[in-house]
């Protein structure tokens, strides 16, 4: 049975409510013993050919590999993967060319089998018992055993996913000693009803990570614990930060609620703290987060606010040039918008778009973090799902902590009027374009100052674009523009439109 086709069976199996299989060899036994032949066909069983039996009216190839070339000749399944080599050498180099393709064969198998080729020679070798003394299996390490299984623990991820993993008494499988394996999300581990004290199949194949596939029924013993339940073996807590876990409608996985503020997020949420888009803090890529967080040196976010140039360029591969430029970066990253600090805390699903619509709503995080549900619903594209996210987030003591931390630290932004004021909103409703190099504003800076003002920034040119702002080395986009008669525009126009003075003309205050 091909995996894939072993796949489909399962998932047919589950869709019906009906008992899936551990392993492709569990499945195919098992369609062999169905009583209808024609619910066995369902099951899309395969046969290679592999020797002869009674034979009438052929002359018989001399070789074996000889046999297998004319069967496959006849259009008889004959396996592809065959060879004919010479002494040990070869057979151990044909081993190992089968092993590095093991995992990639469309189906399972457990060895390689060597045969003598001359026909003439296995007639004189003969047999033991039912035993050819002319052929003899090469087996690879079993992918899978049977072993039991001793308690359940969940990990939290880098992302804050939980996963169960599976406490195991050590066993030999795929070439290695496992003690842990994955039950991937609490669907699966229900799926295979997974209780402790019982007796499970472990598979390990490839540089896969170990798995728990399913669980020998009439192993469980009397005493085996009860269904898996995520959310009450830790209390509705994150098992490292304590933050309430959550799972949303439509997705498989729990997850910790604690982001920013968890030490298992701590790597991923600083990586996004610093990109681009976030607080853009030049020179803090993913090395260096690993080094600052696995030498102690940073804990929390603010702690990067507090680095020392003598904590830095002690760091391995860090030149003083690079400390001194790391520290700049940080300080330049002090200055911000609330749009951009919104989008660093990573809150879930608050994205760039939502944490600019966010900041232009209310401009001022006090108001935001206090901000009721029916208030968040009031910000254009944020549903129940987000607005209870971000509430989530700000009921949570240590995340108020950590903004204030932040803004002690000297993060700080230009105040912005929300839209409950009446501040001037001169871009309202249309819609812009922006192409080419701007001679003072980046691509990113032109766009936050035309959402501020109401406007949208689309990526392509149609009858309903308003304007197109058009730098240096405009390209097709200004062609598409003078082709649909859509006005152009430069830096100075787009000020303009903003009532904002001119680059080289800045404002007396
Ligand atoms: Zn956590």
């Amino acid at each position: 049975m091909k995996r894939d086709d072993f796949e489909r069976l399962n998932e047919a199996q589950r869709a019906r409510g009906a008992k899936t299989f551990a392993n492709p060899r569990n499945a195919a036994a098992g369609a062999l013993r169905l009583l209808d032949p024609r619910e066995s066909k369902k099951r899309r069983l395969h046969f290679f050919a592999y020797g002869l039996g009674e034979v009438q009216g052929w002359a018989v190839p001399a070789t074996h590999s000889g046999v297998l070339d004319a069967l496959a000749g006849f259009g008889v399944p004959v396996n592809a993967d065959r060879a004919v080599v010479r002494g040990a050498a070869g057979l151990v180099d044909y081993h190992q060319r089968i092993a590095a393709r093991r995992d990639a064969l469309p189906f399972d198998i457990d060895g390689v089998v060597y045969k003598v080729n001359d026909r003439a020679l296995q007639e004189r070798l003969g047999f033991v018992t039912r035993e050819p003394r002319w052929a003899v299996a090469h087996k690879y390490p079993a992918q899978e055993q049977m072993t039991r299984l001793l308690g359940i623990d969940i990990q939290v991820g880098r992302t804050g996913k939980l996963t169960p993993v599976a406490k195991l008494e050590p066993v030999f499988v795929g070439g290695t000693t496992v003690s842990n394996a994955t039950l991937h999300n609490e669907d699966e581990a229900r799926r295979k009803d997974v209780r402790i004290g019982d007796t499970v199949i472990v598979r390990r194949a490839g540089d896969v990570i170990p798995e728990v596939v399913g669980v020998v029924a009439d192993r469980r013993p009397p005493d085996a614990g009860e269904p898996f339940d995520l959310y009450q073996r830790l209390g509705g807590k994150c098992p490292v930060c304590a933050s309430p876990i959550e799972r949303l409608e439509g997705e498989a996985d729990w997850r910790c609620t604690g982001g920013i503020t968890c030490p298992a997020q701590r790597k991923q949420a600083l990586l996004h703290f610093a990109s681009r888009r976030a607080m853009d803090i030049e020179g803090l890529g993913d090395k260096l987060v690993d080094q600052l967080v696995d030498a102690g040196i940073v804990k929390t976010v603010p702690d990067l606010y507090r680095l020392g140039f003598t904590a830095l360029a002690a760091l391995e591969r860090m030149g003083e040039k690079s400390a001194t430029n790391l520290l700049a970066g940080i300080d330049k990253s002090k200055s911000t918008t609330l749009a951009r600090f919104l989008y660093s805390l990573g809150i879930r699903q608050v994205g760039e778009t939502t944490a600019k619509d966010l900041a232009r709503h209310f401009g001022s995080i006090e108001r935001l973090m206090d901000a009721r549900l029916e208030e968040l619903l009031e910000v254009l594209d944020v549903g129940p799902i987000v607005a209870q996210s971000i509430r989530h987030f700000f009921d949570q003591p240590h995340h108020r902590e950590l903004v204030a931390q932040l803004q002690a630290a000297g993060i700080h932004w230009p105040e912005v009027a929300g839209q409950a004021s009446d501040a001037p909103r001169p871009l309202l409703g249309k819609t812009l374009v922006l192409t080419g190099t701007l001679p003072t504003w980046s691509r990113d800076e032109a766009k936050e100052r035309i959402e501020a003002a109401g406007g949208k920034v689309s990526g392509s040119v149609s009858k309903k674009t308003h304007f197109v702002v058009a730098g240096e080395e405009a390209g097709s986009k200004l062609d598409k523009a003078r082709e649909l008669g859509v006005p152009v525009i430069d830096e100075a126009g787009l000020r303009a439109l903003l009532d904002e003075p001119a680059a080289d003309n800045p404002p007396l205050s």
